[in-house]
């Protein structure tokens, strides 16, 4: 009896469900809202809130986009610069090929670049910073190889305006250190630091011209790469491998630069 009654009442519970259709489906479309046409059931083909597809393959932009670079190769034309007479090498030769490697790296990373020089050109001092100052250009890169009384002086050193702000020691800092390391992976470069334009010497108190805080508008600095009148040096200098390699290093030191500071950061108009 007891048995009969609990199978009346189960019978009853399931044929007033019967109407709801509730099963796995059913269930989830009564929270929908109800149209005529009956409960609204998701359509594969209409998607109410469409999320863009992420770009199979996105372009990233160029690190360096927007960036205006004068590269300045130092000497040319009638200045031959530092001269190593045994190896028949000149400087202005040696800056200008590294220079123009530079240009085709920075130009890869986005970068407009304008050099001072592209051919073996006489230009004066102030022509170099002018070209920057007229260009509103955002940074500034000398190109120059070193020379010393004695022909075992080694490594490379840069030099920065002394009275120059942070921004520019910063730049400095980045272009040397990220040059010397990867000078490192050919050779184990003498690390000669930052230098300072206006107190280290051989400068005190005097400055060099193209890179002085009071003529250029952004911030500068000038690489000495290895020392020409070294032949273990200048030897290194004209192989197209240690060329890329200082190129490699100095297209890294914008780019970490460029992590840290606007391109406008610096600029003085
Ligand atoms: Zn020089």
């Amino acid at each position: 009896m007891k048995t009969k009654k609990i199978l009346l009442i189960a019978t009853s519970v399931l044929l007033l469900l019967w109407p709801l259709n509730i099963s796995a489906e059913g269930w989830r479309s009564r929270v929908w809202p109800k149209t005529p046409e009956g409960f609204l059931r998701p359509d594969p083909t209409l998607d109410p809130d469409p999320i863009p597809d992420p770009d199979p393959d996105p372009q990233p932009v160029p690190k360096l986009s927007g960036w205006i670079i004068v590269v300045d190769p130092g000497h040319g034309g009638s200045d031959p610069g530092a001269v190593n007479s045994d190896l028949n090498l000149m400087e202005k030769d040696i800056v200008l090929a590294i220079g123009l490697k530079l240009k085709s790296s920075l130009e890869v990373l986005g970068a407009t670049v304008k050099m001072t020089r592209e051919g073996n050109d006489t230009l004066s001092l102030s022509a170099r910073y002018q070209l920057a100052n007229n260009l509103n250009a955002h940074r500034f890169i000398s190109l120059h190889n070193n020379s010393a009384s004695i022909n075992t002086a080694e490594g490379i050193e840069t030099w920065v305006d002394a009275d120059a702000g942070q921004i520019w020691l910063d730049y400095a800092t980045s272009l040397h250190s990220n040059t010397v390391k990867a000078a490192k992976t050919y050779y184990n470069v003498k690390d000669r630091k930052i230098k300072l334009s206006g107190t280290t010497p051989p400068w005190n108190g005097k400055k060099i011209t193209v890179i002085n805080y009071s003529y250029i508008k952004c911030p500068a600095a000038l690489l000495e790469l290895n020392f020409i009148n070294n032949n273990t040096e200048a030897n290194r200098l004209i192989r197209s491998e240690y060329q890329n390699l200082l190129v490699e290093g100095m297209s890294q030191g914008f780019i970490e630069h460029a992590t840290y500071y606007q391109k406008e950061a610096g600029l003085r108009r």
